[in-house]
């Protein structure tokens, strides 16, 4: 990851549930895993009803072979070899043909025999045994009789074609019972796993996604080529011994279609995608999850080039021995998993993809190299992005010319693509309710409103957060934008993402290991813009920037106890040691100085601290027009990037302010 992410616009961490960890349950989630757990009673009935199809099927079968093999002889007589020798000595046999033991033949006139059973028949075609060791004088006869005889071999097509004929009724009904015991077996193995019978078993898929089906994910799709090209043509990338993609990480908030686009890089590239659930996994019997996915990577090995989807693979990753109830089950999967990770052939073209909404609480194996050491992130989409998602869903979807999408995109900040197909959907069932011929924007509007009441959390932001959220961010920008000493400003966004309900990016110019106190000064100085911004812009502070103080004190205390940067304490290191940019609380650790240094120190932080927020104010204040733009931008566009804000600072005036902080 070449960005990042510094300061955020924080959710009140008060607030219950964190912001996208959680989904209203109203029916958004529809569709996202395919298929549930199966109903068993259902798909007995549906066994049996194969049963008995397979049964009749064969016995039909069974009957028209023996009967056409019948009605062929049917009207031939079986008769005695002696009946047959009376009628060749009365001149009654006209022809006569041998075949091995067998005899057939034709009478002059028609006769009437009885058989063994008492039945009687009467006509002109006979068929006998001959004797065992055959009659020697029989020829004679025959030939003395005028019979006209011939012989055929013994071992005819004939003979082989009736065995196959009569055989082949069989071997398909015990074909048909074998199958179907077996999986009836099969079944009731997952029936006596504690009743927990979700058993999907891994099917091979082909979906037909595409890209094109995805929308509002643009840098997730992009970072997803690559791996489409190379399970395209795999030779290609193996021939220069190149590392290949072995496992891609998909992050994002529920419902923003990251199985969406595992499902669209298998059509990308047309190869089988083999997926299973994380859940599925662990809630069975100890060890059946770790054969599953054995057999999972079997099937898409023998497959290959092909893909794995591990949905929600945090039920199985989750970190090993965190928790003092821990799941022997899960942990025996999760080694499974490891193993089948690394078990890879180089020439073997699966790639493993997984999804997860809660990528902190992975087990660091599972992102080690060569596991899952790619990661993609799936962010909600700006209104452009929900644009292009409600034009995708609502393509079959007859639309009343007054419908406009831009409006309902615009009016839908911090929805998903799940809650924009749910928003279709029930805007269209709502037309058909009222007998529309086309769904019209009053529909839209009044799902839109039925959604909102019914979400659990607010879905959208109202329009003074959003007000607060782009001028705290805009204040982050800006104020990094006219500093010479601080890393370009990338993107600006005011889409909630994670905990934070905007984010201003920065890319860093290189590594650093050494920071300047330019450098620092202006971080602390950017990192307190978002609530400067608030002040100066709005009149009132709130409790977004929590996450920013706690990193701006974080740094300043390191300024003075570690990097001797200020003069009234001078040079001096006291040992308190943390990461600066981590932004954790400070360590109660030891200390090796007196009260009277805590206390200076404290001022000096303090002094710090106060400095940067009135730089920043003073920025701002000097620059408000600028910030305007940028927050109205924001608003208008939720995200902003860096060639637009340089174009904002180039009409506002603000450029030559800042000449180096471009690059
Ligand atoms: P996730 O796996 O991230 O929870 P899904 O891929 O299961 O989300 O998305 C659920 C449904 O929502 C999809 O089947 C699709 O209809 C719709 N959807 C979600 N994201 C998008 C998107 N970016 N573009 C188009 N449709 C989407
Ligand atoms: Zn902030
Ligand atoms: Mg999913």
């Amino acid at each position: 990851m070449d960005a990042q992410a510094i300061y955020m616009y924080q959710n009140n961490p008060n607030d219950p549930p964190a912001r996208g960890s959680q989904r209203p349950g109203n029916g958004s989630n529809k569709g996202s895993n395919g298929g549930g757990p199966k109903d068993t009673g259902t798909s007995l009935l549906i066994r049996s009803i194969i049963i008995v199809v397979v049964l009749l099927v064969g016995w039909y079968l069974f009957e028209v072979f023996t009967q056409s093999n019948n009605s062929s002889t049917a009207n031939v007589m079986e008769i005695p070899y002696s009946t047959f020798y009376q009628q060749v000595e009365n001149n009654n046999v006209k022809s006569l043909v041998f075949q091995g033991q067998d005899a057939t033949g034709v009478l002059n006139s028609a006769i009437t025999v009885h058989d063994v059973n008492g039945n009687t028949k009467t006509g002109n075609q006979f068929h006998f045994t001959q004797l065992a060791n055959g009659d020697p004088q029989l020829t004679a006869l025959l030939i003395q009789k005028q019979v006209n005889f011939s012989a055929k071999p013994a071992s005819d097509n004939n003979l082989v074609l009736n065995i196959i004929l009569n055989i082949l009724p069989w071997i398909l009904i015990i074909g048909f019972l074998f199958l179907v015991f077996r999986n009836a077996s099969r079944s009731q193995q997952n029936i006596f796993s504690f009743g927990k019978s979700r058993a999907k078993v891994v099917l091979e898929d082909r979906p037909g996604t595409t890209f094109a089906d995805v929308a509002g994910v643009d840098e997730a799709k992009n970072d997803l080529v690559e791996v489409v090209e190379f399970l395209k043509t795999p030779q290609k990338f193996q021939r220069l011994g190149g590392k290949i993609p072995r496992g891609v990480l998909l992050v994002g908030p529920p419902g923003t279609g990251k199985t969406l686009l595992a499902r669209a890089v298998a059509g990308e590239a047309s190869v089988p995608f083999f997926s299973m659930s994380g859940s599925e996994f662990v809630e069975v019997l100890v060890g059946v999850g770790a054969s599953r996915v054995r057999d999972l990577f079997d099937q898409a090995k023998k497959a290959s080039p092909s893909i794995i989807f591990i949905d929600e693979i945090d039920a199985v990753g989750r970190q090993r021995g965190s928790s003092i109830n821990s799941n022997d089950e899960r942990e025996q999967t999760l080694n499974q998993l490891l193993v089948e990770m690394d078990g890879f052939d180089t020439r073997q073209a699966v790639v493993v993809l997984a999804a997860t909404n809660r990528p902190d609480g992975l087990d660091k194996a599972l992102l080690r190299p060569g596991r899952f050491d790619r990661r993609v992130t799936v962010e909600r989409p700006d209104w452009n992005g929900r644009l292009a998602i409600l034009k995708i869903h609502s393509h079959d979807v007859p639309l009343a010319s007054d419908v406009d999408l831009i409006s309902i995109a615009r009016a839908t900040p911090g929805m998903v693509g799940a809650d924009l197909a749910n928003l279709i959907n029930e805007a269209a069932l709502l037309a058909a309710r009222r007998n529309l011929d086309a769904v019209t924007q009053v529909c839209f509007e009044e799902s839109l409103d039925k959604i909102l009441i019914g979400a659990e959390r607010p879905l959208i932001l109202s329009d003074a957060d959003l007000n607060v959220i782009a001028y705290h961010e805009g204040g982050h920008a800006l104020t990094g934008l006219l500093q010479e000493n601080v890393d370009p400003v990338t993107k600006v966004t005011i889409v909630p993402r994670g905990q934070a309900l905007g984010v201003t990016q920065y890319t860093p110019l290189d590594d650093r290991y050494n920071y300047s106190q330019d450098y620092l000064e202006a971080q602390l100085v950017t990192a307190l813009g978002g609530r400067a911004a608030e002040e100066v812009a709005i009149g009132h502070i709130t409790t977004g920037a929590e996450n920013d103080l706690q990193r701006v004190t974080a740094i300043a205390r390191q300024m003075v106890t570690r990097w001797g940067m200020s003069e009234r304490l001078g040079t001096i290191s006291f040992s308190e040691r943390e990461d600066p940019f981590a932004g954790t609380s400070l360590a109660t650790g030891s200390r090796e100085y007196s009260e009277k240094t805590a206390a200076v120190i404290d001022e000096e932080v303090n002094r710090i601290v106060k400095w940067a927020y009135s730089r920043a104010v003073g920025l701002l204040a000097d620059h408000r027009v600028t910030l305007d733009r940028i927050a109205k931008s924001l608003r208008l566009h939720e995200t902003v990037d860096a060639k637009q804000l340089r174009e904002i600072m180039i009409e506002t005036g603000a450029i030559d302010a800042a000449p180096a902080s471009y690059r």
